[in-house]
């Protein structure tokens, strides 16, 4: 095939396999639990689907503005206190990294992923044809080290990732560690791309948002937030310079975000409607977060996630192994930790993202797996 040379570093070979595991188990008659789930097992709230119906029928139907629509534009602006100006949305969290990617890394610049963070960063920089650089950030509670992204920094560096509330972690990062990283990364001409797309599922402290910075490029969205991963509705917030940017792109990437969509989620955030909703679901992971690090830190050592709904606890052996043996021998799927970067091929990603009904069957089932009962 004459595959694209800019795709050849990216594969597909660990998705296929997990899913050959998951069929496998299923064959053997394996009633499974799965916890690798990377979206909210929440219904998106009736109220917003009145909403979106109506604004339907009310002809929301067509292209917006490639910016979006003016209310949704500045709802999202007051809540992280900008200026509309600087808003544009987006279908969804996904086409904003991309749009970014493709804005402002350049071939054969350097990007910098602290690892473990989102396996979707790994696969832009590849596409950009960048050289891939991580931080391991193990050592430092998986909050990078801005000493440590000081050692590695050059003018080749285009992009800095940064994802707090973390995917895979669940944790948060300061606010003297997230402006020095900022400050390092203006002192080399380089973006930071803040993926603050877990920012409204929070238990502890609120993480901080870095909107506003003139070489940050915040990325967020209501899949998580709201419920919304099918509604594909992102965000990006930055300088009017940079969205031009990324606007070469997003005019013929994702283009606008549905309309009726976009209508109903302004709806929603003007009138405090979304704040209640997420308080909703976030009371729930809370509860299910509280339990599942309960039981994990007797068998494992693990961080405790502040957002987000993972937990990245440090297994004996293989990941891959592990995930494997725990999927055929009691039925509960996890996601291995090797797709989130180096350093993590003893760490499984658990998502409970699930029933607390079934987060007690999966516990009990890894508790008899790591007694090798
Ligand atoms: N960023 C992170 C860290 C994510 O976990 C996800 C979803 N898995 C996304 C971005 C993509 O979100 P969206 O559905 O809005 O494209």
């Amino acid at each position: 095939m004459n595959e694209a040379s800019r795709l050849s570093q990216i594969s597909t070979s660990l998705i296929r396999r997990m899913f050959e595991i998951v069929e496998k188990a299923k064959r053997e008659g394996k009633e499974v639990i799965n916890l690798s789930i990377g979206e909210p097992d929440f219904r998106t709230d009736d109220e917003i689907i009145e909403r979106a119906c109506a604004a339907m029928r009310d002809g929301f139907t067509h292209y917006t503005s490639n910016f979006g629509i003016p209310e949704l534009r500045q709802a999202i602006a007051e809540r992280y206190g900008v200026d509309d100006r600087n808003v544009m949305v987006t279908a969804g969290a996904s086409e904003a990294l991309l749009n970014a990617s493709l804005a402002f890394i350049d071939e054969r610049s350097k990007v910098i992923i602290p690892s473990p963070n989102f396996l979707s960063y790994f696969v832009y920089a590849k596409m950009c044809k960048a050289k891939i650089v991580q931080i391991r950030t193990h050592e430092n509670g998986f909050v990078v080290d801005p000493d440590k992204l000081n050692e590695v920094m050059d003018r080749e560096v285009s992009m800095i990732f940064l994802n707090y509330p973390n995917n895979p972690t669940g944790v948060i990062a300061d606010e003297k560690t997230l402006k020095a990283v900022v400050e390092i990364a203006r002192d080399y001409d380089a973006i930071v791309i803040s993926d603050e797309i877990y920012d409204q599922i929070y238990y502890d402290r609120k993480p901080i948002s870095l909107a506003g910075y003139e070489n940050v490029v915040v990325v967020n969205g209501f899949s998580k937030s709201l419920a919304m991963t099918g509604w594909r509705i992102g965000f990006v917030i930055a300088g009017e310079d940079l969205l031009d940017s990324m606007l070469k792109v997003h005019q013929v990437n994702g283009v606008c975000a549905p309309a009726f969509a976009q209508k109903a989620v302004a709806e929603v955030l003007a009138d405090g409607t979304a704040d209640r909703i997420a308080k909703k679901m976030v009371d729930e992971f809370r509860r299910r977060r509280d339990f599942v690090y309960s039981k994990l830190k007797e068998l494992f050592e693990v961080v405790k996630p502040e957002g987000a709904f993972y937990i990245f606890p440090r297994i004996e052996g293989n990941c891959m192994e592990f995930v494997e043996k725990l999927l055929l021998e009691k039925g509960v799927a996890l996601t291995p930790g090797t797709p989130f970067g180096e350093g993590n091929e003893s760490y499984v990603r658990i998502s409970y993202a699930t029933s607390m009904e079934n987060l007690k069957v999966a516990m009990e089932r890894i508790e008899e797996f790591a007694h090798g009962d």
